[in-house]
C-alpha cells in the first residue's frame, strides 16, 4: 500500500438501502495517485470504486478491493469565463455545490438528492427533471481516469473522443475516475411551488408543464387518486424562509395509512383523498442546489425506467392499475420526471429525451414484483433502465437497447483486457465470461 493509504481487512460493505452486502478482501482509501496506482495494479481484483453507495444494484460491489476516493479534495480549478471547473470526481455533490457557489457557479440541474459522489452520479447517468435539461453526465466536458495498467488518461471532446463518449456513462468499467471537468452555470435562485392534484389532472397537464416549466415532476401517491406536483422556475426574487422539511414524516404517514387499512383499499383511498384535499404546498424562493435536492431518510428500494415520452403516461396508468390491483403493500410515491436527450453511448437518454417512471418499495418489504410485474410493462414500451437502480437486464437485452453497446464493450476490453474492474455483475452486463 502506497503513501497515506488506509486499509481495512475486516469490513463488510453495504449499500444505502441495505439490499447489497459484500465482504471485500480490502477496503482502501488511497490519498494520492501513487497509492491509487499501487492498488489498481497490485490489489486483489475485481477493483471497484464506491461513491456514496446509493445504487440499488451491485454495480459497486466486489469481493476484491473496494476503493473510496472522497478524500481527494473538492474543487481543483475554476475557469470563471467558461463557467467550468475541474473537481475531484469522488467528491459528494452536497459538498461541491456550496464550494462552487463561492465561485458564483452551480450545477445546471441536480437529482432528487445530492448525497451522491459526482463520479457515481455521472457514471450511472443520474438525472433530475426538466425537458430541456440533460442528465449530469452530459454536462461533463473532460475526465481524467486511471486505467487498469495504472496510466492516467485524459478524455474530452477532441481528445480521445471515442473514449470520452464511452466513459461518461460507464459504471466505472473503464477505470477509476479521478477528476471531472463540469460545465456549470452562473449560480441561480429558484421559485419552488408544490401542490396536490387528482391523477387525471396530473396526467392531463404533464406534457404541457414539461414544455413550459424549467423543472417539473410529480409524485403519484398509490391508492389515493392524488399526486403532488413540484415545479421550479428561475427567479431573481429574494430568498424566502423555508418551513422545515417533512417528507420523511409524510412517507411514514403513508405507511401508517397502509398498515391501518389492513387491505381495505376503499377506506385507504378515502382517508388519503381527504388528506390530499387539505394538502398545504410550498411556495418558496432559494438557492438552486438547496431546493432541487431533498433529504431522503426513509430507506427504500427502487426500479426506474426511462421511457419514450409518447408512451410514458400510458405506461404510468398501467403501472398504477397493476399496483392498485395487486400490491396493497406499496405506499411509496411513484415519481415521474423528464430529461433531455444526449449522445453519450450508454446514456438512457441517448437519441432523445425520455420520461422516467420510478417505483419504490419500503426497505423492509419485498420487491420481487418490480421484476415480475412492473419491468415487463416498462420493457414492452421500449424503456431503458437506470444504471444504478434495480433491473434484470444483461448483455443480450442491453445490446438491443443501445446502438453503441457493442462498441462500448470493445473499448472496455481494450482498456481493461484482463478484467481488473470487472465484477461478476459487470461481466454479465458486458457479456464477458470469467473475471479477474
Ligand atoms: C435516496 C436516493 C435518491 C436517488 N435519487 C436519484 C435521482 O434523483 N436521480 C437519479 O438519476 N438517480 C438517483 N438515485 C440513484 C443514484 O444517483 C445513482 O445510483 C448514483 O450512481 C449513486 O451515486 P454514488 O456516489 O452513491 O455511486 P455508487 O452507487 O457508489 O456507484 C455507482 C457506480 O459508479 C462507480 N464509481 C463510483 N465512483 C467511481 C470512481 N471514482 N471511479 C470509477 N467508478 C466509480 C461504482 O463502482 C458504481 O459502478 C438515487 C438513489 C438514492 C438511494
Amino acid at each position: 500500500m502506497g503513501a497515506g493509504g488506509q486499509k481495512d481487512t475486516s469490513a463488510t460493505w453495504t449499500n444505502w438501502s441495505g439490499n447489497q452486502t459484500t465482504r471485500p478482501d480490502r477496503i482502501e482509501q488511497p490519498q494520492d495517485l501513487d497509492a491509487l496506482r499501487h492498488v489498481v495494479t497490485e490489489g486483489v481484483g475485481p477493483i471497484r470504486v464506491v461513491g456514496a453507495g446509493h445504487s440499488f444494484t451491485p454495480v459497486a460491489a466486489t469481493e476484491g478491493t473496494l476503493l473510496k476516493l472522497d478524500g481527494l479534495g473538492l474543487v481543483h480549478s475554476v475557469d470563471k469565463s467558461a463557467r467550468r471547473a475541474w473537481v475531484n470526481a469522488g467528491a459528494r455533490l452536497k459538498y461541491l455545490s456550496p464550494e462552487l457557489e463561492r465561485h458564483g457557479l452551480a450545477f445546471r440541474n441536480l437529482g432528487d438528492i445530492n448525497e451522491q459522489s459526482l463520479a457515481g452520479a455521472i457514471l450511472t447517468a443520474t438525472h433530475g427533471t426538466g425537458a430541456e435539461l440533460p442528465c449530469l453526465s452530459a454536462d461533463i466536458t473532460g475526465l481524467k481516469f486511471m486505467t487498469a495498467s495504472g496510466e492516467m488518461m485524459t478524455v474530452a471532446r477532441g481528445a480521445n473522443s471515442n473514449v470520452f463518449d464511452a466513459a461518461r456513462v460507464s459504471l466505472g468499467a473503464l477505470g477509476v475516475l479521478v477528476e471531472a471537468e463540469v460545465q456549470l452555470v452562473d449560480s441561480y435562485r429558484l421559485h419552488r411551488k408544490t401542490w396536490a392534484e387528482p391523477l387525471d389532472a396530473l396526467i392531463g397537464h404533464a406534457m404541457s408543464r414539461w414544455t413550459t416549466r424549467r423543472n417539473y415532476e410529480f409524485f403519484y401517491i398509490p391508492f389515493s387518486g392524488y399526486g403532488i406536483n413540484i415545479s421550479h422556475e428561475e427567479t431573481k426574487a429574494a430568498p424566502t424562509p423555508r418551513p422545515e422539511q417533512d417528507d420523511d414524516e409524510a412517507v411514514l404517514g403513508l405507511k401508517r395509512a397502509r398498515d391501518y387499512a389492513e387491505g381495505d383499499v376503499k377506506g385507504r383511498r378515502e382517508y388519503l383523498k381527504a388528506a390530499f384535499e387539505n394538502f398545504e404546498g410550498e411556495d418558496v424562493v432559494g438557492n438552486s442546489w438547496e431546493l432541487l435536492s431533498s433529504q431522503r431518510n426513509i430507506l427504500f428500494n427502487e426500479m426506474e425506467y426511462h421511457l419514450p415520452p409518447k408512451k410514458a403516461l400510458t405506461v404510468l396508468s398501467d403501472v398504477i392499475a397493476l399496483i392498485e390491483k395487486k400490491r396493497p403493500d406499496v405506499f411509496f410515491p411513484i415519481e415521474v420526471r423528464r430529461t433531455a436527450g444526449d449522445n453519450l453511448w450508454l446514456s438512457p437518454f441517448n437519441g432523445g429525451g425520455r420520461v422516467s417512471i420510478a417505483v419504490h418499495a419500503y426497505h423492509e418489504d419485498e420487491y420481487d414484483f418490480f421484476y415480475s410485474d412492473i419491468e415487463p410493462i416498462f420493457r414492452k414500451a421500449g424503456g431503458r433502465p437506470h444504471w444504478g437502480k434495480l433491473h434484470s437486464l444483461n448483455y443480450r437485452a442491453l445490446s438491443d437497447l443501445y446502438p453503441d453497446f457493442v462498441t462500448f464493450c470493445k473499448i472496455r476490453n481494450e482498456l481493461d483486457p484482463h478484467g481488473r474492474f470487472l465484477s461478476p455483475y459487470l461481466a454479465d452486463l458486458f457479456g464477458v465470461k470469467g473475471t479477474a
